[in-house]
């Protein structure tokens, strides 16, 4: 791969909106993923590798839990600085984006939230190291867009639960310490457990063939009448509106990270169409090339405005569901046309791994399918303006 010689846009100086603490810990994750991701990360793509050396990395910029407190192990930032280290991880790679979510926002936040203070103190800090790492477990074979008809349940068994079922697409879960499962009980109401490798009849089978995500470890989570300890329930919330609450937070700091990717697939296309010369002139003098750049920029420079404010929403803890629905919708699709159009600007050249368009281009493809996809966030935007449920 070329080196990276990103430079971030930042064409409303949105900047001036940041504290320093902002940038602070945006520049210092931007610097670790040109350091230490870019460098490794597209062949780790082309070998279809989670990249366990990353792990460390992610941990010191704060990536594990960056809002999670500091008693705790976290970073103790807000949710801007939250959405910031999102946006540069994702500038690497949105596989390396998507196991810090899952760690922060799946699994550290419901153990936070909804946890007793044994459960915090004995998870949280060893997540924030990335000692452990973790996974969570909604969707099932038969049961994606739909989880509130998941079949996979515990029962009480006097001492203990038994836990049975099978979750599918779980990211992160080839290699978790930890996974936070969601299941019925014998009345059908969900509950989030918390089920630790080791534990008999636990497996978690990898799936094979991706061509998105290539980067990140996606698999099974296979449950065989798994014993389950009672101090592992999250007894705080229970109901769809518990891992919904998990999602909310994995869905904002998507928002943010799609705008990395899309920044990085501008910036690589921006730069070589001043390179490329075709009829003795730089492409980008073309006009038709132009076209594309002015609306790259001009989509980035929306979704950043619409992140920033969603940030100041979240930070006063007035954001709704809906509204981070729009923005994981808008930005998503933002990033993936941009990676699109900047793949064709890249002529032959932006199928390679010398450019990192074409994994962004794939990646984003999960990207707009996991935590909502594209059109269920639609018919949440729909359902939250007229009142009217179209999911059914
Ligand atoms: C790489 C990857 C990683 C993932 N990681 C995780 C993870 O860590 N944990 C986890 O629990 N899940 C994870 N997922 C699962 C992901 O959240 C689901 O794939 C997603 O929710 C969609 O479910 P599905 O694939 O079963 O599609 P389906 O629900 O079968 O949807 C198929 C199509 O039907 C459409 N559709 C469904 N219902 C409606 C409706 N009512 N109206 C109109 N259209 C509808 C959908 O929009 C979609 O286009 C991951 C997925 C991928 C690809």
């Amino acid at each position: 791969m070329k080196p990276d010689l990103f430079e971030a846009p930042d064409y409303y100086n949105i900047d001036d909106l940041l504290s320093e603490e902002h940038k602070l810990v945006r520049d210092a994750a931007r610097d670790w993923v040109k350091r230490d991701v870019s460098p490794i990360i597209e062949d780790a793509a082309q070998k279809a590798e989670f990249p366990k050396s990353i792990i460390g990395g992610l941990a010191e910029i704060g990536a594990f839990g960056p809002y999670i407190p500091e008693e705790y192990g976290g970073a103790g930032l807000d949710q801007i600085s939250y959405g910031l280290i999102m946006q540069e991880i994702e500038r690497g790679d949105s596989g390396v984006r998507s196991t810090a979510s899952v760690q922060s926002s799946l699994v550290m936040y419901p153990i936070w939230k909804y946890g007793t203070e044994e459960q915090r103190q004995k998870y949280l800090p060893k997540l924030a190291s990335g000692e452990w790492m973790g996974s969570f477990g909604l969707t099932e074979p038969d049961h994606g867009s739909n989880p509130g008809g998941m079949t996979t349940n515990f029962k009480d068994m006097g001492d203990h639960y038994v836990l049975n079922g099978a979750k599918l697409w779980i990211s992160n879960s080839p290699f978790c310490n930890v996974a936070v499962v969601w299941a019925k009980n014998e009345e059908g109401r969900i509950h989030g457990l918390i089920v630790e490798r080791g534990m008999e009849g636990f497996s978690t089978p990898e799936t094979h063939n991706k061509w998105s995500l290539r980067a990140s470890a996606t698999g099974e989570l296979i449950f065989q009448d798994v014993k389950v300890p009672k101090e592992n329930l999250l007894p705080n919330k229970s109901g769809l509106g518990a891992p919904l609450g998990c999602l909310d937070s994995a869905r904002y700091g998507i928002a943010w990270g799609a705008i990395g990717a899309a920044m990085d697939c501008y910036d690589t296309a921006l730069r070589y169409s001043k390179e490329r010369i075709q009829f003795g002139k730089p492409i980008g003098a073309f006009q038709l090339q132009q076209k594309k750049l002015a609306e790259m920029i001009t989509e980035i420079t929306k979704a950043q405005l619409l992140a920033f404010r969603l940030g100041q929403l979240k930070n006063e803890d007035r954001a709704t569901s809906a509204q981070i629905s729009m923005a994981k919708r808008n930005n998503v699709d933002m990033a993936i046309k941009i990676a699109r159009e900047a793949r064709q600007m890249l002529g032959g050249m932006g199928i390679t791994g010398e450019y990192p368009i074409m994994r962004h281009m794939m990646n984003l493809e999960s990207v707009i399918t996991y935590e909502g996809t594209h059109d269920i966030h639609l018919l949440i935007t729909g359902l939250d303006i007229t009142g009217f449920n179209a999911f059914k």
